[in-house]
C-alpha cells in the first residue's frame, strides 16, 4: 500500500452480522505465528473490487493469516445443522470457518468472504478449528476449475499457510483459504432453527434469503414457497451441470448445499475418469449414498428437508403446507432432467429446446445409449465426449476407436444414428464440432493430477506443478499441445482404488 492509501482492503457491508445477529456468534481468528502467501487470486480480487497490490501486500497476509482483522470486518460463525449421510446432527455450524463480512463486487452482487481453518468457535466440538495445506490447495484448485467450466461455485481468494504445524493421522502444515460465496446460507441454516421450533427465526432466515438471492419474490403472496421453487430450480440446474462434467461432490449433505445453488465446500470431491455412474471415491461413504449417478436423487433429498423447515411459513394448515410443497418438490425431476437434456445435447451437437422439438424422448435415448456405451467399455467420460467432435471433423478414420478398445461396432452403429440426427438437423459439420469443443472440457482436474500437485505442495512446499495444474484446468476447453498430458486418463494403478478424504 502507499503510503496514501488510506482505503480499507474490503469495503464491507455485514448483513449477516447485522441484520441476523442472533444467527452468528462473534468471534476472531487464531493468530497463525509464521504466516505465508500460497495462492493470491488476483483475477477474483479484482472482479470483487478489491486492491490486488493492497491485499498482496503484508498487511494483506497478516489479514488472511488472521493476525489482523480488516476494518469494517466482524467476523462471525454462523449456525447450521445438517443431514450427514442421512443421519440429523442439530448443531454442527462453522467449526472450523468464519464469515468476515460482505462485500459488493463489481457487478453490483454481494459476495461473502469467509476464512476456512481460521481455528477454534463454539462450534467446533472436537475439532481443532484447523485445515491442512493439501485440503485447502484442494478446494481452491477444483473452486476455480469449477467456475471455469461455468458452474456457479464458491471460489479461493488465497491460500497462505499458518506456519503452525497440526496434526491428523500425521503431523500436517496448517492453512487458510479465504472463501468468496454469494451466500453461505445453507440448507442446514434452516434446520438448525427448524429443529429448535423456532419459527420466528426460520421466517426472518427466508426473508433475508430472499432478499439477497431472490428479490424478485419479495413482495410476492407466498414468498416462502416461491423461495422453496427459486431453490429447488437453482439446485437442478447445478446438479445437471455437474452430470455434464462428471463432477462427484462427495459428500452432499445438507450443511453442504446452498440457497444460493453455487456449489460449496469441496471435500472428498473427484471427477470421474471411467464412466460408471455407481463411482464413489469418498473413503467414507461406504454404501455409496454420494455416487456420482446418485446425486441428483440426494439433491432432492436435501430439498425435501428444506421444505420442511418451511412448512409453517408455507401455510398455517400443514395438510395445505406439505401439499404445496410437494408439488414444488415433485418438479426437481422434470426440471433436473430438462436441464441435463439441454446440457447433454449441447455436448454432443444436437439443437433443440426441450419440449419444442418433439425429439426430446429420440434424443435422450441416443444420450443414454451412449452414456452406456462408455459404461460397458470403460470409456473416460470427458474423452468420451471430446473426442466426439474429432469424429465429425476426420469422418474417414474413427478417432475415437482407441477409446473403445472391443466395442469398436457398437461404436460405429452409434456413430451411424448420431450421425443422421445430425444430417435431419442441416446445421454444418465443422459448426457443430466447434460447438461441441466449447461444451466437452478436454481438461479437467484429474485425480492423478490433483494429487501430484498436492503432495508437492505439501511435501516440499513446491508450489509449481499446483499452479501449472491451475492454470491448465482454468482454460478447460482450448486444446493446447503442450498441456497434452495433462489431457490423459490415469494410469491403472493411478486410478484403481483410487480414495478421496473429507479435509478435515
Ligand atoms: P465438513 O465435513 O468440512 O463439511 O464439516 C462438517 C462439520 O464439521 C462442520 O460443522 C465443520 O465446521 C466441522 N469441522 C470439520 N473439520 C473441523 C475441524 N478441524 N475442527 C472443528 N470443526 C470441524
Ligand atoms: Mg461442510
Amino acid at each position: 500500500m502507499s503510503p496514501h492509501d488510506t482505503r480499507p482492503l474490503f469495503a464491507f457491508d455485514n448483513t449477516y452480522a447485522r441484520d441476523l445477529e442472533d444467527m452468528s456468534v462473534p468471534w476472531q481468528p487464531a493468530r497463525s505465528p509464521a504466516p505465508r502467501w500460497l495462492q493470491f487470486n488476483r483475477a477474483l480480487a479484482a472482479d470483487l473490487g478489491l486492491d490486488g497490490d493492497a491485499l498482496a501486500s503484508d498487511a494483506g497476509l497478516a489479514c488472511l493469516a488472521g493476525n489482523a482483522i480488516p476494518d469494517g470486518a466482524q467476523p462471525v460463525a454462523q449456525a447450521y445443522a445438517g443431514h450427514q449421510f442421512g443421519g440429523f446432527s442439530p448443531q454442527l455450524g462453522d467449526g472450523r470457518a468464519l464469515l468476515l463480512g460482505e462485500v459488493i463486487d463489481r457487478h453490483g452482487r454481494r459476495r461473502d468472504i469467509a476464512f476456512k481453518g481460521s481455528g477454534r468457535t463454539p462450534f467446533s466440538r472436537g475439532g481443532d478449528g484447523k485445515a491442512a495445506v493439501g485440503p485447502v490447495l484442494r478446494e481452491y484448485l477444483m473452486g476455480e476449475a469449477m467456475h471455469a467450466l461455468g458452474i456457479p461455485t464458491t471460489r479461493a481468494l488465497a491460500a497462505v499457510a499458518t506456519g503452525e504445524t497440526i496434526f491428523r493421522d500425521q503431523p500436517l502444515h496448517g492453512a487458510i483459504l479465504t472463501r468468496v460465496a454469494a451466500s453461505h446460507l445453507r440448507v442446514g441454516t434452516f434446520q438448525f432453527f427448524a429443529a429448535r421450533g423456532d419459527h420466528e427465526r426460520v421466517r426472518r432466515l427466508a426473508d433475508y434469503a430472499i432478499a439477497r438471492h431472490d428479490p424478485e419474490l419479495r413482495a410476492q403472496d407466498g414468498r416462502h414457497l416461491a423461495l422453496l421453487r427459486a431453490v429447488c430450480e437453482r439446485q437442478a440446474r447445478l446438479v445437471a451441470q455437474w452430470m455434464g462434467v462428471g463432477f462427484i461432490h462427495g459428500v452432499m449433505n445438507t450443511d453442504n448445499m446452498t440457497i444460493s445453488g453455487e456449489t460449496i465446500d469441496y471435500g472428498p470431491c473427484a471427477f470421474l475418469e471411467a464412466y460408471d455412474p455407481a463411482t464413489v471415491f469418498s473413503s467414507i461413504d461406504h454404501h455409496g449414498r454420494y455416487a456420482f449417478g446418485n446425486q441428483p436423487g440426494i439433491a432432492q433429498w436435501n430439498l425435501a428437508r428444506l421444505a420442511e423447515t418451511l412448512l409453517p411459513l408455507i401455510d398455517t394448515d400443514e395438510d395445505t403446507a406439505v401439499a404445496r410443497a410437494t408439488e414444488v418438490l415433485d418438479a426437481f425431476g422434470p426440471a433436473f432432467d430438462r436441464e441435463w437434456l439441454r446440457i447433454h445435447r449441447r455436448k454432443i451437437g444436437l439443437q433443440g429446446s426441450t419440449g419444442t422439438a418433439g425429439n426430446d424422448e429420440a434424443d435422450r435415448a441416443l444420450l443414454n445409449d451412449y452414456l452406456a456405451l462408455l459404461h460397458r467399455h470403460h470409456v473416460d467420460f470427458t474423452l468420451g465426449f471430446r473426442r466426439l467432435s474429432d469424429a465429425l471433423r476426420s469422418p474417414a478414420v474413427n478417432p475415437l476407436a482407441p477409446l473403445f478398445g472391443a466395442g469398436g461396432a457398437e461404436l460405429a452403429s452409434w456413430l451411424a444414428r448420431w450421425r443422421q440426427r445430425l444430417q435431419d438437423q442441416g446445421t454444418p459439420p465443422a459448426d457443430v464440432a466447434d460447438a461441441m469443443d466449447a461444451a466437452n472440457p478436454l481438461y479437467i482436474p484429474r485425480n492423478h493430477l490433483v494429487e501430484n500437485a498436492l503432495d508437492a505442495a505439501t511435501g516440499s512446499m513446491d508450489l509449481r506443478p499446483f499452479e501449472r495444474l491451475l492454470a491448465v484446468v482454468t482454460r478447460p476447453y482450448d486444446e493446447r499441445p503442450e498441456d497434452a498430458l495433462c489431457a490423459l486418463p490415469g494410469s491403472a494403478e493411478q486410478t484403481e482404488g483410487y480414495r478421496t478424504f473429507c479435509g478435515t
